[in-house]
């Protein structure tokens, strides 16, 4: 044994007390009295939905996101269908995806008949690696969709090469990463179409929303479109210029966001500034407490860009642990520490699985780090007593499991 001063505490798994009383969970939403009066607001108005908010939002959205176009959709998930429509996927094509994702970032195009094909990892950042999605590209690729995992840009200037070279569309997940820079520029500025969510996880919430931001005016038109049945005006252009002909032009659905979310939305972005301070900080304090901690591998950022920690995951050096990541997760969890795992990796998915086939080891990078992902609470109203009780918490599980 070596002479760390450090004593082994029972860890509340094995009936110790836990680090804290009551659940701390890995995200959450902040909601403030200036929020809850923009919705009464609405509430009171005459638009409840497909009025004066939504458009006063997507120019506020896009305004901070430096896009010349920003259009809002009912979630996140109906955003990516949007993009993935107005890029023209349909039956017969490919687009190449991350597989440590949401499972939404490859359903949205199966939604439009066309097949999603993964690229494994870089093992860095966990974004998708750029000469794995050159690999994989085919007569049939039409679209990439790099997802920018917890909140660091993927390698976007290298994504957008090959697909100019290819006459490929980008469609950037950016769920996680609203506020993220990329050397300079904002996320919301770079790809050809780049998808928000506003659930409440997220940066900013509308309660369920998404939206994409885009400087190209012709996906901007159908993306309006698209969310709006595929119609080509909408009810208030109609009843201001007391008309009733409407003209459905393409098959869409409806993916409206309300007023109630837009009000709700317009008033969170006003906080936008604070929430990404305050998540960097917490990711310092993280980085800081656990960079000699030999149990952890901690996410890397690399130079050119400046993350928006939607997430914070750690990645267990198994090698110098007793236990595997199911053991350290429950203990977490015993310490009333909200541990998450971000992601099961998409094509692990039984319904992935039995359509396509996969079987395991087909993307090694991601799958091993998946056997070793834990998102730490991350979120904007965390404490500080909450953050020393995660840190507490990890060095607590990782020191009864060291070895
Ligand atoms: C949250 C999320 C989505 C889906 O957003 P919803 O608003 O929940 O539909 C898609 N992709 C990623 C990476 C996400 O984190």
């Amino acid at each position: 044994m070596s002479t760390t001063p450090l004593i082994s505490q029972m860890l509340a798994i094995d009936g110790g007390s836990p680090v804290r009383q009551t659940l701390l969970p890995y995200g959450r939403q902040s909601i403030d009295e200036d929020d809850i009066q923009a919705v009464v607001e609405v509430l009171r108005s005459a638009w409840l939905t497909t009025g004066p908010k939504v458009g006063e939002f997507e120019e506020a959205f896009a305004k901070r996101v430096d896009a010349r176009y920003a259009v809002s959709f009912s979630s996140g998930t109906a955003a990516l269908h949007g993009a993935a429509f107005a890029a023209g996927l349909k039956a017969g094509d490919e687009a190449i995806t991350s597989p440590l994702t949401f499972a939404a970032t490859a359903n949205c195009v199966l939604y439009q008949g066309a097949a999603p094909v993964f690229a494994d990892v870089c093992r860095d950042t966990l974004n998708v690696d750029t000469e794995q999605v050159r690999a994989r590209i085919t007569a049939r690729t039409r679209a990439i969709l790099p997802v920018d995992y917890a909140g660091h840009p993927a390698d976007l200037d290298a994504i957008l090469e090959i697909a100019q070279g290819h006459g490929l569309v980008v469609i950037e997940d950016a769920c996680h990463a609203l506020g993220a820079e990329y050397r300079g520029r904002r996320v919301g500025s770079i790809a050809d179409m780049t998808v928000f969510s506003f659930h409440p996880v997220k940066h900013i919430t509308t309660g369920e929303g998404g939206m994409v931001a885009t400087n190209n005016a012709g996906y901007a038109e159908t993306l309006r479109r698209f969310r709006n049945h595929g119609i080509s005006s909408d009810a208030r252009q109609r009843q201001s210029a007391a008309q009733w002909h409407y003209e459905m032009v393409l098959l869409g659905f409806n993916y409206r966001l309300t007023d109630i979310g837009c009000a709700l939305g317009l008033s969170q972005l006003q906080k936008l500034e604070a929430n990404l301070a305050r998540r960097r900080e917490i990711a310092v304090r993280y980085t800081t407490a656990f960079s000699k901690m030999p149990g952890i591998m901690l996410p890397t950022v690399r130079d050119e860009v400046n993350p928006a920690w939607h997430l914070y995951p750690i990645r267990l050096n198994l090698e110098k642990l007793s236990a595997d990541r199911a053991q350290v997760f429950r203990a977490l969890r015993a310490e009333n520490i909200g541990v998450n795992v971000h992601y099961i990796p998409v094509h692990l998915h039984s319904y992935y699985r039995e359509r396509f086939g996969y079987k395991g080891a087909e993307f090694p990078v991601c799958e091993d780090a998946y056997q070793r992902l834990i998102s730490l609470p991350m979120f904007h109203s965390m404490t500080d007593r909450d953050v020393a009780d995660v840190v507490a918490a990890v060095s607590k599980v990782c020191l009864a499991f060291g070895r």
